[in-house]
């Protein structure tokens, strides 16, 4: 491990910085994972790990958000992936690979029976909101407040309401400035696991609500699936008011191999996808019943220049094929591990947080307020700051987690990276 940190002033890091500042918008390209002053640069990813410019080696507990669930550059995804760029790229064609991904998709999810691949999480999000409008002939989305489902207009509203715009009833917030009225108004937004406030909401605008998506295991909510009674609430009112249920599970899809409808029950019309079915590569895709898959069919018309590219496809199947029912009992046994070992951490320096989470998730909290919702997940500006401190001193004794102190664990991890987690957040909140 070199000892010259990102952070010193001639550090390749810094000039990649500097160069970074004169052509590219506040020097970046992803705003969620920028840190101030800025980051340090990556080289390249090995398993657990990564390695940036100055050589540094970071244990990786983001693997991009929840994309590598198998970390880095692993072996069978490589292979995949190297052959398809030898057979070409991409072609105005189909070709194979698209079957065999959405085979397994349906073979291991019991609502899944038709897909259609996209090229992001957000984009999948926004043709299942358009199938559901096409298929109720209706207009109005409803979604959990402060539960982000990705960059399309509607589901951006509320993502980060504050106690001083969010209303008794979670009120209607914009997250872009100007966002079109018509696009806020178009929104109902609910609180997460209020059944009685949510339904009282939904009912108010049954006759133009279209669909209701949800994320069944919300990070914002404290990253535990919704209440069972809570979701049956929303199943059988969409069902009653003729709107469509929608499961975002963009990333909940890590958390079974049935998905987390199959894990923790759930019997949504449409489910959006992305993240890990392309084993790295740019993806999302919505599958469901084909009742409602058939709008793809005919009212709205889904393509991109991307969709369903081969790279993407050969590499997500085989990453998908490494993640047999064993490979999730792993993750879910080292998550558990991994919550338990930070909670005596945390217990024993008396220290005002918590760990939340599922399957292979964590996340640590800044305070211990007992979390459900979007209000009782929020962080106030000073807690806020205490979980960038504490993301920072890890990212500076070579442990990288999101920046809301986040960690996705990956299939390679064993004991030893659990170790060196754990041991660098004792350290972490000793110097507190
Ligand atoms: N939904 C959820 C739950 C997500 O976490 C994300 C991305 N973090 C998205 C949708 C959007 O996916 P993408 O970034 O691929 O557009």
């Amino acid at each position: 491990m070199s000892n010259k940190s990102w952070l010193e002033p001639n550090s390749k890091s810094n000039a990649l910085y500097q160069r970074a500042k004169e052509v590219l918008v506040g020097a970046n390209t992803r705003g969620q994972v920028w840190l101030n002053p800025y980051p340090p640069y990556v080289q390249r990813g090995e398993g657990a790990y990564v390695y940036d410019v100055e050589g540094t080696r970071y244990l990786d507990l983001t693997n991009n958000l929840g994309v590598l669930i198998h970390g880095h550059a692993h072996p069978e995804v490589v292979a995949a992936a190297k052959q398809q760029v030898e057979d070409g790229v991409c072609f105005a064609l189909p070709t194979e690979s698209e079957i065999p991904l959405a085979e397994l998709l349906c073979e291991r999810v019991t609502n899944f029976e038709k897909v259609r691949f996209i090229n992001t999480g957000s984009e999948a999000v926004a043709i299942a909101l358009k199938a559901a409008r096409a298929y109720t002939g209706k207009t109005k989305i409803a979604k959990m407040e402060g539960v982000y489902h990705g960059s399309y207009d509607f589901v951006e509203i509320s993502n980060y309401s504050t106690p001083q715009n969010w209303g008794n009833d979670p009120a209607n917030v914009e997250t872009v400035k100007s966002t079109p009225h018509g696009i806020v108004d178009g929104v109902v937004v609910i609180p997460a696991n209020d059944s009685a406030a949510s339904e009282r909401i939904l009912r108010e605008h049954a006759d133009d609500l279209a669909a209701v998506i949800i994320d069944p295991v919300p990070p914002r909510c404290g990253m535990q699936p919704l209440a069972p009674e809570y979701v049956s609430t929303l199943r059988d009112l969409t069902r009653e008011l003729g709107a469509l249920l929608v499961y975002d599970e963009v990333i909940a899809l890590r958390f079974g191999y049935e998905g987390s409808q199959g894990r923790f029950g759930g019997d949504p019309d449409l489910t959006a996808l992305g993240k890990i079915i392309g084993g790295g590569y740019p993806v999302g895709a919505v599958a469901g019943k084909s009742e409602y898959m058939q709008a793809f069919a005919s009212d709205v018309p889904t393509s991109g220049t991307f969709t369903g590219n081969p790279l993407t496809m050969s590499a997500g199947l085989a990453s998908m094929q490494v993640l047999t029912r064993e490979v999730y009992q792993h993750l879910d046994d080292n998550g558990d591990k991994t919550r338990a070992a930070l909670t005596e951490i945390i217990q024993k320096h008396g220290a005002d947080m918590q760990v939340t989470g599922t399957g292979s998730m964590f996340s640590i909290h800044p305070h211990t307020r007992s979390i459900d919702s979007y209000r009782s997940y929020y962080r106030s500006p000073e807690e806020a700051q205490r979980v960038s401190h504490i993301h920072i001193e890890m990212l500076k004794r070579g442990v990288l987690v999101a920046p809301t102190c986040t960690g996705f664990m990956s299939s390679v991890m064993q004991d030893d990276e659990i170790a060196l987690l754990c041991d660098t957040f004792d350290t972490v909140l000793g110097d507190l």
